[in-house]
Formats: structure tokens, C-alpha cells, sequence
């Protein structure tokens, strides 16, 4: 049975990705950023096929997302970015969750949390490094080394890394890029010199990894070029796969006359006797409202834009006199392989990044997975 609306994820694609990016990162080992549902295309599915492309650690932002991905993966090490007070970081520890920590107050949270859990938390201490947003300041960073080595001196934490983030990887050029440089090669100096001894440091996110060497360090933290959609859109592709497509049956098709108003406020009337086809997908399903008499699909093999509003279930497309029934598949993006515009074109088409456009196809919408390894039963065999 056809879903009104479907994302199909090859996995496949993102194995080769993330082969792809190990083999770039030049030696440095690959940490899978699979937040926010591996942004949108299913953590669990994502992160087993970055595992099998190369990857040897995971990441996420939220504690809830680590604790959920540790009951499929048992034994690879995942960090969990964001760290926010009053978390249960007992059972993040005694789950084997890595900690962010760029406050003192929060290795001191996460220190008595490993009292409670007996057991010792592995703690990555965030440095910020001119983003200006977590991790600690160069003001603040030796008070944090100083309560890590406290807590280590006690058994409660080991710090396993040392990482910062940058803010203008996709622009290179940028002149905060070699400040950033600097400034995480002497936090991570600073920490050494005072005797911290992390199994990684690391800095690189996609865009780095595929355009700055320097920022490799021992680690680097894809994201979404893992998703196959490039980090540095004007610089192309980079070789890499988008992994999903988004489709939709046609509900319902039907002749209108010339003057038809088409969906809320009428923002679209037809010029003449043309024939409509509602696609049962909206922005509850993900489609940016935005997008409205804006983006493309394929339809019918060619490209048609949307007529009028974006509905929360819905949206309608002008075929003219194409032929096109109820039933037929229709691309909102995808790879590009059939002439459909890909989640880059759509973020260009209404000013976003298409960070955004994979992740926010939401939870309404099933995910149909490409394996691995075909089935026995794969016609392709
Ligand atoms: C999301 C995230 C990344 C991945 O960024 P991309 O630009 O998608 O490669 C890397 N590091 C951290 C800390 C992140 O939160």
C-alpha cells in the first residue's frame, strides 16, 4: 500500500557517506551526529548504517536521545551534546553516555550524579571557542579544568575529550575560522598542560571535514553530510548521496475552470481550464508553508509548483492538461535522479538550509528504509 505521504531513507547512502567522510577526516575516527532523529531520517536506522560505513562513536543532543539510542546500540560510545541542569544524569551514567560538561557547575552536577550511580561518568569538556554559545569561555575554561581534575581526582568523571564547535565552517574563508583555530588549540593546551589526558579531541562538524584539515584533530562530528546534502552547498556536493526522498500518492484529481481560487486566501487562481491534483502532504507533515506557489515536484514527469497555500495536510499542483491519476507517485525532493528538486533547492527556493527541510518532516510521516543488504527476496539479486 501506498502512504499518502512517505520518506524512503536509503541507508545505503548514508554507509557510503560516512566512508566517504571517514576517508577525508584522513585518519581521524568519526563520531555519527544522529540528532533529532538523525535529522529526520530515523536515529536508530541511521545510526546502525553510520556504524557500518565507518563511524565508531555517535552523538546527540539530548540526554533523552542517548538513553533511547543506547537500547539499540550497546556498545558504542555516544555523547550527548547539550548539557542542561536537573537532567538524570545517574541513569545517563549508568547507561554509558558520554556528558558534555563546559560549566563548573555542571561537572559538579554530573560528579555527584556518578556518586549516586557509583559509577564513573566519561565527561567531553566543551570550550567555546568564539561561538558564543555552549562550552566555556576563555575567562571560564581553567575553573572548568580545575573542577574536572577535582572530580577525576575523585573517581566521579574521567574527561575522554575535549571539543568545540565552530560557527563559519560553511563559509570558508571566514575570518573567525582561524581565530576558532587558535583559540581550541590553546584551550586544548591549557587542559593538557594542567593534566588532563582526553582519549579525543575534536572540533571538526561536516563542512570542516570536507574543507579545513587543520580542524580534524582525532575525532570529527558529521551531520549532515552523513545525510548526503552538502555542508557547503555552493562548493557542490562533495560526492555525497542525499538518503531521503519524500513522496506522496495523489488523493484526488479533477478538471477546474479557468478563474478557480486554489487553496486558503486564493493566492493561486487558474488563467484557464486546467486540470488540479491534491497531494496529501502539509506542514504537518514537514512541507514548509513557505514553500507556498513556491516549490517544485515532480509530477507526471515534470516539474509542477505548488498552487497556492500549503495546508496542514495538503497542497494542490496545476497540471495543465498532463495526464496524472489518483495514485500516482509524486517526488517533493529527493536525490534528483528523476529530474525532482533536492532538499538543497528547496531550502534555496524559500531562504533556509536544508538542515531544516530534512528535519522537520515529521513523525506523520512513516519512513520507509532502503537496506543495507538486499533481501533474499530483493529483485535486484
Ligand atoms: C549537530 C552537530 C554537529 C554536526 O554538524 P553538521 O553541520 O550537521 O555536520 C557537530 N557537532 C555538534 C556539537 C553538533 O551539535
Amino acid at each position: 500500500m501506498t502512504s499518502p505521504a512517505q520518506a524512503s531513507i536509503d541507508l545505503r547512502a548514508i554507509r557510503d557517506n560516512i566512508a566517504l567522510l571517514r576517508d577525508r577526516a584522513g585518519g581521524a575516527d568519526v563520531m555519527a551526529m544522529v540528532k533529532a532523529e538523525a535529522y529526520g531520517h530515523g536515529m536508530e536506522e541511521a545510526a546502525l548504517a553510520a556504524l557500518a560505513g565507518g563511524a565508531t562513536w555517535l552523538g546527540v543532543a539530548k540526554l533523552a536521545e542517548g538513553l533511547r539510542l543506547r537500547a539499540s546500540v550497546p556498545q558504542v560510545p555516544i555523547m550527548v551534546c547539550l548539557g542542561v541542569p536537573g537532567e538524570p544524569y545517574d541513569r545517563a551514567i549508568g547507561a554509558d553516555l558520554d556528558l558534555t560538561a563546559g560549566t563548573v557547575w555542571l561537572v559538579d552536577e554530573i560528579a555527584a550524579a556518578a556518586r549516586t550511580a557509583g559509577r564513573t561518568a566519561r565527561v567531553h569538556l566543551k570550550a567555546d571557542t568564539g561561538m558564543s554559545r555552549g562550552g566555556a569561555g576563555p575567562a571560564d575554561w581553567p575553573a572548568v579544568i580545575a573542577a574536572a581534575l577535582a572530580a577525576q581526582a575523585d573517581g566521579l568523571i574521567r574527561v575522554v575529550g575535549l571539543y568545540s564547535h565552530l560557527a563559519c565552517a560553511d563559509e570558508p574563508g571566514d575570518p573567525s575560522i582561524p581565530l576558532q583555530l587558535g583559540a581550541f588549540k590553546e584551550a586544548v593546551e591549557l587542559a593538557e598542560n594542567a593534566g588532563l589526558r582526553p582519549d579525543v579531541r575534536h572540533l571538526a562538524n561536516s563542512a570542516a571535514i570536507l574543507t579545513l584539515p587543520e580542524a580534524r584533530y582525532d575525532l570529527v562530528r558529521p551531520g549532515i553530510a552523513a545525510y548526503g546534502l552538502s555542508p557547503v552547498p555552493r562548493l557542490g556536493g562533495f560526492g555525497l548521496r542525499p538518503a531521503m526522498s519524500l513522496t506522496a500518492a495523489v488523493a484526488a484529481v479533477k478538471r477546474a475552470p479557468a478563474g478557480s481560487g486554489v487553496s486558503y486566501g486564493h493566492t493561486y487562481v487558474t488563467e484557464r481550464e486546467t486540470t488540479l491534483a491534491l497531494v496529501p502532504a502539509g506542514y504537518g507533515d514537514g512541507v514548509p508553508r513557505h514553500g507556498s506557489n513556491l516549490l517544485e515536484v515532480l509530477a507526471g514527469g515534470a516539474r509542477r509548483r505548488i498552487a497556492g497555500r500549503v495546508c496542514m495536510d495538503q497542497f494542490v499542483i496545476d497540471m495543465a492538461d498532463d495526464q496524472i491519476s489518483p495514485g500516482d507517485e509524486v517526488i517533493l525532493f529527493g536525490p534528483g535522479d528523476h529530474g525532482e528538486l533536492t532538499a538543497q533547492d528547496w531550502a534555496d527556493a524559500i531562504g533556509t538550509i536544508s538542515y531544516e527541510i530534512v528535519t522537520r518532516i515529521g513523525s506523520r510521516v512513516p519512513r520507509r528504509y532502503e537496506p543495507l543488504d538486499p533481501g533474499p527476496l530483493d529483485p535486484g539479486r
